[in-house]
């Protein structure tokens, strides 16, 4: 899943970006209003977290001409918890919002919510067969028995089990798995589906020749 921030506060930005690849998102950043809409519109970016307060051009400001050419899911980090700010959010089309100062791991918990809500994913459990992935707690297993996944390997396989029954291509991975700084490391695209085959058995994910990958509902 690849994440765009837009958020002017150097530190805050540092430290989210730093929190969400540690959870294995792939991570855009952007320290403006303008730079950050020009990202958005450019990416199909599973999730934006969008500060309210920007200079150049603000949240609200952002998100209207967004919504203009994508539905990309937007959580806006609003500094002032007023129900006006909050009608506002909603009516302009924003997804969720939170009041700084937030908790981190309530930003994640609304991070995966929405993303699982754009997928028409109700719950944090996937299962496609044998197979099962806890969304939240981001494990797998296979007959019930854990399997042990790389951070790469996990967010390929939850991507391919968010969009079952559909071919992905490899165009769609390396934009939703990498983030601007590692395209070097998107050619093992083939080695990290070698490996899950190795794990889930070979027939778990199954390659349309030219079109790209795809795990049957
Ligand atoms: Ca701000």
């Amino acid at each position: 899943m690849r994440i765009l921030i837009i958020e002017d506060e150097p530190d805050l930005l540092r430290s989210l970006a730093m929190a969400l690849r540690d959870e294995g998102y792939a991570v855009d950043t952007a320290e403006n209003g303008e730079n950050g809409l020009f990202s958005a519109e450019s990416v199909a970016y599973d999730a934006i977290l969008l500060d309210v307060m920007l200079p150049k051009l603000d949240g609200w400001g952002v998100l209207q001409r967004l919504r203009n050419s994508r539905k990309t899911p937007v959580l806006m980090l609003t500094a002032r918890d007023t129900s006006r700010d909050r009608v506002r959010g909603l009516d302009t089309g924003a997804d969720d919002y939170l009041v700084k100062p937030f908790d981190l791991p309530e930003l994640l918990a609304r991070l995966r919510a929405l993303i699982r809500r754009t997928s028409g994913q109700a719950t944090t459990r996937i299962e496609i067969g044998e197979v099962a992935l806890d969304t939240a707690a981001r494990s797998a297993t296979r007959a019930n028995a854990n399997i042990e996944l790389t951070a790469r390997e996990y967010v390929l396989l939850e991507y391919l089990m968010l969009h079952r029954g559909q071919v992905v291509t490899r165009t769609a991975l390396y934009e939703h798995l990498f983030d601007e700084d590692d395209s070097t490391l998107s050619n093992l695209l083939d080695v990290h589906v070698s490996n899950l085959r190795k794990k889930l058995g070979h027939e778990f994910i199954t390659t349309r020749r030219g079109h790209g990958y795809c795990i049957e509902g």
